[in-house]
């Protein structure tokens, strides 16, 4: 159990949300895991009535670019008085440059402008940029005086890289001669907001690179649940804290996230999060300490051969010369996660022999499989990866309907909980 909150006044806040509608709470009960286990059809159900007797809401989907969207109304506010006691990454004249994507009922884009005006501060909602559009905004970017920063860690890397490609270019047009002034705008970046996907070597190193004063704010939360988990420069930066009035319950299935107390965009009462999490010691000393360990459902089959992507993805991660990786699954008619065919795309400069050796030296059930249908599993070497092009992260993996020669029909596989 991560956070801790007295079992009497979990079982009252339970019995309030039963007389609301939700689940009932048995005579019996005297712990929290006596409670009935929560999904999304409770959140939908509790924030509905809340925005049709209180103040109104903003309406917002988990997924659903395929498959049915999962939905919840988020209170205008978005519970940020209480996130801000805990978290509070900007300060009053902060101009902070939203990277994330708008529109299409993603939630990161709102919480940031939300954020901003709660901060007292100047928020400019541009959504991402390709690293060749950066250096066109540079200059602007400047002359406002941009001090924060707020993105996907794949969004911050792509304004990283653009920034340091334009710096470089000017360098090289300024040639040996001195400059009258900067050979590129340096923007004095104090703060960097990143939330909605896992942090890789490559793009931590390069938002350093660019941003050196920089001090990472991290987020864990997700469109049902919003902020979770949240930390800050003194932090592993692969480690959250549980915010204050909530327990987190680890499981195999997906961990259960209860809380107690007013201020919240949703009441919850163990509801079961898509994640894996553990808990964890954080360098700073702060109690309630979590990292997460991936996706719940992320176990799959290549032709009946059990696997975690998120082993995977690891293990490939450590072989040198590669930068990123990801699966690509060609779906078996068997079942919705039975694959027939896998091809590990990377980015680096690692050989495709040496990574597919790697993967079926380290998983001798693969190789089993590779032996009998050699062209079951693959490995490529690619300049990008593909992209969920509503929220702009690289997923683990992606499903396609044909094999990977074929660049068509690629499907999203987004993670519910990454707000
Ligand atoms: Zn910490």
């Amino acid at each position: 159990m991560i956070g801790h909150i007295p079992a009497d006044r979990l079982l009252a806040h339970a019995r309030e949300l039963a007389a609301a509608g939700g689940p009932p709470v048995p005579e019996s009960a005297r712990e929290v895991a006596d409670l009935a286990v929560t999904g999304p059809v409770e959140i939908y159900t509790h924030t509905r009535a809340a925005a049709a007797q209180g103040t109104g809401s903003v309406l917002m989907s988990s997924g659903g670019t395929t498959g049915r969207p999962k939905l919840t109304h988020v209170p205008h506010g978005m519970g940020l008085d209480r996130l801000l006691d805990f978290w509070r990454p900007l300060r009053p004249g902060d101009v902070l440059l939203n990277l994330f994507n708008a529109g299409r009922m993603w939630g990161s884009h709102y919480y940031m402008q939300t954020l901003a005006e709660k901060s007292h501060c100047t928020v400019i909602p541009s959504g991402p940029y390709s690293p060749e559009e950066v250096a066109g905004w540079l200059e602007m970017f400047a002359e406002v005086g941009v001090t924060a920063l707020a993105g996907t860690p794949t969004g911050l890397a792509d304004f990283a890289q653009g920034v340091l490609d334009a710096g470089a270019a000017a360098g090289a047009t300024a040639g040996t001669s001195i400059p009258e002034r900067p050979v590129h705008p340096v923007l004095p970046i104090r703060t960097i907001i990143w939330m909605a996907e896992p942090w890789t070597g490559n793009k931590r190193d390069l938002v350093r690179e660019a941003f050196p004063d920089a001090g990472l704010w991290g987020n864990y939360g997700s469109v049902e649940t919003w902020v979770m988990a949240a930390n800050q420069p003194g932090c592993d930066e692969t480690t959250l804290h549980l915010l204050p009035g909530q327990i987190m319950e680890p499981d195999e299935d997906g961990a259960l996230l209860s809380r107690v107390g007013d201020g919240w965009t949703v009441p919850v009462v163990r509801y079961r999060l898509g994640d894996r999490v553990a808990p964890a010691t954080c360098r700073c000393g702060r109690p309630d300490a979590l990292t997460v360990l991936g996706r719940a459902d992320d176990s799959l089959t290549l032709r009946s051969a059990l696997f975690k992507v998120s082993e995977l993805i690891d293990l490939v991660r450590g072989e040198p010369g590669v930068v990123e990786a990801q699966l690509r699954l060609t779906r078996s008619t068997d079942s919705a996660r039975a694959a027939s065919a896998l091809t590990l795309d990377f980015t680096g400069t690692a050989e495709p022999e040496a990574v597919r050796a790697r993967l079926t030296g380290e998983f001798y059930h693969l190789a089993a499989v590779a032996r009998q249908y050699p062209d079951a599993l693959r490995a490529r070497r690619v300049s990008r990866l593909a992209r969920i092009e509503r929220t702009n992260k690289v997923p683990a993996m992606v499903w396609q309907e044909t094999p990977a020669n074929d660049d068509t029909q690629q499907h999203e596989t987004e993670g519910e909980n990454a707000a």
